[in-house]
């Protein structure tokens, strides 16, 4: 039984989730959702969300004010007064104790569509020498000791990973980080509106395949005029 089976998916209600152009597009495509109706800009000033993972976009309206694109987070009906991510699917009833606990039991609402920092979690790429670490989880995701944002039971172990999949997971979310960041650079020269991100998004992402290299050095200016 794998570790995140049973589990009430303390990781999907404590963090912003922050998402690549491509995890984004591809919720677009296969869920037939909007942009509007997953994707927020949670501001992080301190730089805690983006971490050295995920860069930061900034926007005409707020010129000064870092944001990292997350998926949002709604109310829980399961733990009144927190809050998880939109795609979290939760245990619908209660655990039959009737004892008002709260019920377990959550799962990933477009698993197969999931963000690539959902699919690594926790795990690391050592840039050294290409081997996948496993990070410690604490206790709880966020201060203090709401029961919600409590984290995995216990710590992972390479026995609990798939080292074929857990590895090529990393190096796609990698490669598409690095990806989304050149382009985030790119917008960032001269920040647009918020109201217009998705669009521009779309258009970058339109262009990885071209037809042949001369086309390909001409797309990339479009955006990157660095390349
Ligand atoms: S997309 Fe799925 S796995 Fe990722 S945080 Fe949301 S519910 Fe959890
Ligand atoms: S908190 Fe840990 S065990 Fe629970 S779903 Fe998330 S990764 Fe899996």
């Amino acid at each position: 039984m794998s570790l995140c089976e049973g589990c009430h998916a303390g990781c999907c209600r404590s963090f912003a989730v922050p998402v690549t152009g491509a995890d984004v597009l591809q919720i677009v495509r296969h869920q037939g959702l909007s942009f509007w109706e997953f994707v927020c800009r949670w501001a992080d000033p301190d730089g805690s969300i983006a971490g050295n993972y995920a860069p930061h976009v900034y926007f005409d309206d707020e010129p000064d004010a870092p944001f990292v694109l997350c998926l949002t987070h709604v109310p829980s009906d399961q733990f009144p007064g927190t809050t998880r991510c939109r795609f979290l699917r939760e245990a619908p009833d209660s655990n039959g104790k009737g004892d008002g606990t709260p019920p377990v039991g959550a799962a990933c609402g477009i698993y197969a569509d999931r963000p690539v920092a959902c699919r690594v979690f926790p795990a690391k790429m050592m840039p050294r020498n290409e081997l996948a670490i496993l990070y410690e989880v604490p206790e709880y995701g966020r201060p203090g000791k709401e029961p919600a944002y409590r984290l995995c039971p216990r710590q992972w172990t390479p026995a609990d990973v798939d080292p074929i999949q857990q590895v090529q997971d990393l190096v796609v979310a990698q490669y598409e980080m690095n990806f989304f960041t050149t382009l985030v650079q790119s917008w960032n020269r001269d920040p647009g509106p918020w109201l217009a991100f998705p669009d521009f998004l779309t258009q970058v992402y339109d262009q990885r395949v071209q037809p042949n290299p001369d086309a390909s050095q001409a797309a990339l200016r479009l955006w990157n005029p660095a390349a």
